[in-house]
């Protein structure tokens, strides 16, 4: 008899549908998985036998064939297990074939029968056909995220026992718990650095990279800290495509409900090509670039992460994807992220004539050790001096990260009614059109454009500065020369900061 389960595989953020096929035949005992399976599915089959013996169902004395369909795919991953497990139950008909129409399944198998969860369930839901869909019993949180109708199972006995009528199916939890992440830290904590906290709206309200330099202790993390705090939340359709990419990584507790709220992402100097960017030799799993995906990426020490991997930086920080291709296979995987670097100024980090004890030559090593296209891709650049001891011991708190978050979302507004949804990404095609300036502010852009103090792309960079500082204002273009100098008083050069400092 021939049983057919629908199930899934996932690769990379995404999941394919995937078709079981079980068939027990007559010959020689023995169980074959074929249709393009990597070990772990093919170690599977082992794991489904244990199961059967500790639920004491027979596995057939005959010779059983496993399918996967389709066969050009490569299927990865134990989530098939379950389906396999139902598969051959209904093969050797120990399961009436009527009892699981329009079922299909996902979860890994335990020796002992228990369902376990499964990295990815999210896209995983998504991909695999049926309805309804059978999850281990504390991922039906997630699975409802990505479909309708969804059943959580603990043991393969009890999944049996429910599909047979002879116990009900485990009860729904009758409360949908909403789970909100708890608040960031808040901008009124930073006190001080009125040019540092300009840059960080105008990067939230533009989607502009931001690079900040300066001594250790002058609050660079502090700042980065607070940047997703002042991103809008993230729309339902944003919301469920972070959530799939975090359950993909299996970095989301299970049971978590929806990530609203934009990510934030600051992996170590030491992380690897592979957690930074994503890869892997089995499964391609999204990097730190991707977890960061509608969210705020913070490099810390930037002068610290090797070149090489920060060069891969430059195609997501361009097209907002990364493409991966290993011997396992290629994906695309999302990558739109706002990249927050921080460095010091020197490698003894003090940076400033009187402190530093570097010698000319290593500062000057240190500073090429970042490669001229990745700086720049930053339109925000600056020098973030230690904070007046005045200012950080006076009475006035900054203001808040609600009423920053309030400008911004204005901003984004008037950004999203030109048909951009973030000025970063203005083409510079079209800057004439959407940036015009007035008559001073093409005087002043001139100028250094003729003395050699701004190239061509630096130029379009700091017209959408410019634009994000007049929507943050509120004021429609043509750009003023007040509106253009901010800009580029925030795109200071790598030798001015040195210098700053
Ligand atoms: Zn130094």
């Amino acid at each position: 008899m021939l049983a057919c389960i629908p199930t899934a595989s996932l690769f990379g953020v995404d999941a394919d549908p995937v078709t079981l096929e079980v068939q027990v035949h007559s010959g020689l005992p023995c169980t074959t998985v074929v249709g393009g399976p990597d070990a772990t599915c093919r170690e599977a089959k082992e794991r489904v036998r244990a199961a059967f013996a500790s639920c004491r169902f027979e596995w057939p004395n005959k010779r059983v064939t496993i399918n996967l369909s389709p066969a050009w795919q490569k299927k990865r991953g134990s989530a098939i297990g379950l389906a396999m497990a139902v598969g051959v139950l209904l093969a050797s008909e120990q399961l009436p074939a009527a009892s699981i129409v329009g079922y299909s399944f996902l979860g890994e198998l335990g020796l002992d029968g228990a369902v376990r969860p499964v990295v990815g369930v999210v896209p995983l839901a998504e991909a695999a056909g049926g309805d309804p869909l059978v999850v281990p019993a504390g991922q039906v949180v997630d699975a409802e995220l990505a479909r309708g109708r969804v059943v959580g199972v603990a043991h393969l006995a009890d999944l049996v026992r429910a599909l047979k009528g002879e116990a009900p199916w485990p009860l729904p939890r009758a409360d949908r718990p909403v789970r909100r992440r708890p608040p960031g830290p808040d901008l009124s904590d930073v006190r001080g650095q009125a040019l540092a906290r300009a840059a960080l709206e105008a990067a939230a309200a533009g989607g502009h990279h931001l690079l900040l330099t300066g001594p250790p202790g002058g609050g660079k993390t502090m700042l980065a800290e607070r940047l997703p705090g002042l991103l809008p939340t993230l729309s339902p359709s944003e919301a469920l495509e972070v959530t799939k990419i975090h359950s993909a990584a299996g970095t989301l507790p299970n049971g978590s409900g929806l990530i609203d709220s934009p990510p934030y992402e600051s992996p170590h100097t030491t992380a690897s090509a592979v957690a930074l960017i994503g890869g892997g030799s089995s499964q391609l799993r999204p990097g730190a670039i991707s977890l960061a995906h509608r969210g705020v990426l913070f490099l810390d020490e930037l002068g610290e992460h090797r070149p090489v991997v920060l060069d891969c930086l430059r195609q997501p920080l361009e097209e907002g994807v990364i493409r991966i291709h290993r011997a396992v296979g290629s994906a695309t995987l999302p990558a739109r992220f706002l990249l927050v670097a921080a460095m010091n100024p020197c490698p003894c980090g003090e940076g400033g004539a009187s402190r530093c004890r570097c010698q000319p030559g290593e500062r000057l090593r240190y500073a090429r050790r970042l490669s001229g296209p990745l700086l720049d891709r930053f339109d925000l650049r600056l020098h973030v001096p230690r904070a007046d001891p005045e200012e950080l011991l006076g009475e006035a708190a900054g203001e808040s990260t609600a009423a920053v978050a309030a400008r911004v979302a204005a901003a984004r507004q008037r950004a999203a009614g030109r048909g951009m949804s973030v000025n970063a990404l203005v083409p510079g095609s079209r800057l004439d059109e959407l940036a015009p300036l007035d008559r001073a502010a093409r005087r002043l852009l001139a100028g250094l454009l003729a003395r050699g103090g701004l190239s061509a792309r630096g130029l379009h960079r700091v017209r959408r500065v410019a634009l994000t500082l007049a929507d943050l204002e509120g004021v429609d273009p043509p750009l003023t020369e007040q509106h253009v100098g901010t800009a580029l008083g925030l795109r200071a050069e790598l030798a001015t900061l040195q210098a700053a400092s």
